[in-house]
């Protein structure tokens, strides 16, 4: 078996003041070149965002009136839709511009599509469905798979809108509810509104000259077309068999999906900027009698032990054990440097690091033949300056004779022309183009989820959060009663590398505030400005300065591409990391009184008219009938027998005119007649 040089000690010491040399003559080279600025995929880049795995349906334009609307139906929009149901909340509207649920894994379906967290941790629900992958890191499609299950077993599919995005939500003060637009015409009222759209939504691309004048085919890797490539996502692309193609990118996709381009294309160039760290990632199969052997709980301690190792925590197992828990816990986060001093500790950290990279570079001599390929595919930079990627065939696959690196020592491509691209000068001839260039990542909030929500007052999220967040835990914030988000990085939350174990606490967290809002009869909650002001000093005061760390890191997402200081310093996680924050949202829970949190009240005069509103002795036929989804409930109203037919937001009155009524009132009255 080939020995992991990541677990070799370190065999060429080099001085650590010439390794700092070093990286920071390759950050400079890097931050020298203008990093280009977002690029809006508007016009003739509109395409880009197509979706290629579905037709787009024509349908109506929907008005609806609902319980609440989730915006993303990834895993953060499942979970949440999930918890809001066992919080017994009725009718859901699950939105997502897909076609389909799975959220980035119904995008990313890339041939080699896999998590890199183990599977095993990174698909929730696995013990409520009695469901294990098949292997250690599952393939997309069965991520995928398992996020139909849960859509199906939540009853979240079927009322979803797909293909459909949201353009507008508004807050109404005086119906107290949520008001969301799409852009396909709907506008549903709600009570509660969930954020899910995920923090690797938005597709980038780089913004280059000549980028509308490719005559081939070209593509975003959250969009692949299998009409050019054939093949599917196990690999075996027959439309590539004479086709010389062009990967952009050595990141996280890349590293996953040139193997299998390599195979199949006749020429294949892969245009680098910043090489990746790859290491060893063993991908096996799930053995069964393991399986068997889990007890009640499992899933649950493996991913809070997971979590533990990966953020510095101690724990006497390492139940995962892969490349991650022993960088982290053998390395970077170590609680062996638990006694050192701080100057010492951060000394025997980089020392650590310098041995780490040494054998992430080893690797890569030790599997590529090409001695300047080799050198190029070497990473210089501190191990977490980047998300690190594992992989077992992405090496080997610059040995093959017709896969070629362009290297561009951090420059990216010069410009696209109609018949390929130039890099480094030169031009190369291509048929197909494919970005593995990633998604937009830090901006602003507002500008990610690609709409912006109007609160009381008429007050901007977009304006509220432009200076930095202001939050409750990451998940409401003041003057935006009834909202609730999900977590991402730098949210005023808690993430690691796991990003499900997150959402899943923030989704349970989120179901128990509206689980209570509803228990207490209350149609809003918001949360105070005085409890926001204190999150964000409680955040600010537990964050560790690593501002020189990020400074010296080559530019990426992790220091906002070489730009820290560029980003609100509100903008982070909690500094004690996601065991002890989700340990924190645990006790404000069980504490009990929503500290932080205000009601809103009925009304004297919303009281006075659901004191008219007596809920019927006996449910007799006329009082409940189903129609469809839609329960219709009768009740009375100064002493006539009433229906409230909530689909259409209006009542019925037997013996008396129509009437309309305000959604709050009804509301009330639905309230009160279950
Ligand atoms: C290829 C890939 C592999 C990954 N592997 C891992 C891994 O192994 N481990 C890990 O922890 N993380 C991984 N991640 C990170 C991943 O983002 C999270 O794990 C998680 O899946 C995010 O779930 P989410 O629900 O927050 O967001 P998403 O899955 O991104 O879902 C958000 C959804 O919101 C929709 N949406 C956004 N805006 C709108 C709008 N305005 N209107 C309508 N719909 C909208 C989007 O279409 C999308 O479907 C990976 C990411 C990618 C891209």
């Amino acid at each position: 078996m080939p020995r992991n040089p990541l677990d070799s000690p370190l065999e060429h010491q080099q001085s650590l003041d010439d390794m700092r040399r070093k990286y920071r003559a390759e950050r400079d080279k890097r931050l020298s070149v203008d990093r280009s600025d977002l690029l809006d995929l508007e016009g003739e880049l509109a395409h880009y965002l197509d979706d290629p795995y579905l037709q787009a349906a024509a349908r109506r334009p929907i008005r609806d009136d609902v319980d609440a609307v989730v915006v993303g139906a990834g895993f953060g929009g499942l979970l949440s839709g999930a918890y809001l149901r066992k919080a017994g909340v009725n009718r859901i509207r699950l939105i997502d511009r897909a076609g389909g649920v799975g959220g980035v894994w119904y995008w990313n379906r890339y041939p080699g599509a896999m998590c890199d967290v183990e599977s095993y941790i990174y698909l929730p629900l696995l013990e409520e469905f009695g469901y294990i992958p098949s292997d250690k890191y599952a393939l997309g499609a069965d991520i995928r798979a398992h996020a139909e299950m849960i859509a199906r077993r939540y009853r979240l599919d079927t009322d979803a809108l797909l293909q459909t995005s949201v353009t507008g939500a508004r807050w109404d003060e005086v119906l107290r509810r949520w008001e969301v637009s799409t852009d396909r015409g709907d506008v549903i009222s709600t009570q509660f509104l969930v954020l899910a759209n995920g923090a690797l939504s938005k597709l980038k691309l780089p913004d280059l000259p000549g980028l509308e004048t490719f005559q081939g085919h070209a593509f975003h890797t959250s969009r692949w077309d299998y009409s050019y490539t054939g093949g599917d996502a196990r690999g075996d692309l027959t439309g590539l068999r004479d086709q010389v193609v062009g990967v952009v990118g050595t990141g996280a996709s890349a590293v996953q999906c040139v193997p299998p381009l390599g195979r199949s294309a006749k020429h294949l160039y892969v245009f680098q900027r910043t090489p990746s760290t790859v290491a060893v990632r063993a991908n096996r199969p799930t053995d069964p009698e393991w399986a068997q052997s889990l007890e009640p709980g499992w899933q649950y301690r493996r991913m809070v032990n997971f979590t533990t190792l990966v953020t510095g925590g101690h724990d006497d197992e390492d139940l995962v054990s892969d490349g991650w828990t022993d960088v982290y816990r053998d390395v970077l986060m170590s609680p062996k440097f638990a006694g050192l001093s701080p100057a010492e500790a951060a000394k025997a950290i980089e020392v650590a690091d310098l041995a780490k990279m040494e054998g992430v570079r080893a690797r890569v001599e030790q599997i590529v033949r090409d001695p300047a390929t080799a050198d190029a595919l070497k990473p210089y930079y501190r191990y977490l300056c980047k998300r690190p990627a594992f992989h077992d065939e992405f090496l080997d696959a610059f040995n093959y004779p017709n896969v070629t690196l362009v290297d561009t020592q951090g420059k990216g491509l010069e410009r696209v022309y109609e018949h390929g691209v130039v890099a480094n000068g030169v031009k190369f001839d291509l048929d197909g183009l494919i970005f593995a260039t990633g998604f937009e990542f830090g901006t602003l909030y507002t500008h990610r989820i690609g709409f912006d929500l109007v609160g009381r007052d008429g007050l901007k999220l977009s304006d509220k959060w432009s200076p930095g967040m202001v939050s409750l835990h990451g998940v409401t914030t003041h003057g935006f009663p009834n909202l609730l988000v999900l977590p991402g990085p730098g949210s005023q939350s808690s993430i690691s590398v796991n990003l499900v174990h997150a959402l899943w606490e923030n989704a349970a967290h989120i179901g128990y505030i509206v689980r209570r809002t509803l228990e207490e009869g209350h149609r809003t909650f918001e949360v105070t400005e005085a409890a926001e002001n204190e999150w964000v000093q409680t955040l600010l005061a537990s964050v560790r300065d690593i501002s020189a760390y990020l400074a010296d890191c080559t530019p990426g997402r992790r220091n906002n591409e070489g730009r820290p200081a560029d980003r609100s310093r509100q903008n982070v996680d909690y500094g004690k990391g996601p065991i002890a924050f989700y340990k924190l949202l645990r006790e404000w829970r069980d504490e009990g009184s929503l500290a932080g949190i205000t009601f809103g009240d009925l009304t004297r005069a919303k009281r006075t008219f659901a004191r008219n509103i007596a809920p019927p002795a006996s449910v007799g036929p006329y009082v409940k009938r189903r129609t469809g989804p839609h329960v219709k409930r009768g009740f009375r109203l100064a002493g006539k027998r009433c229906i409230l037919c909530p689909h259409v937001r209006l009542l019925f009155g037997i013996g008396m005119p129509w009437q309309v009524v305000l959604t709050s009132a009804m509301s009330n009255a639905r309230r009160l007649s279950t």
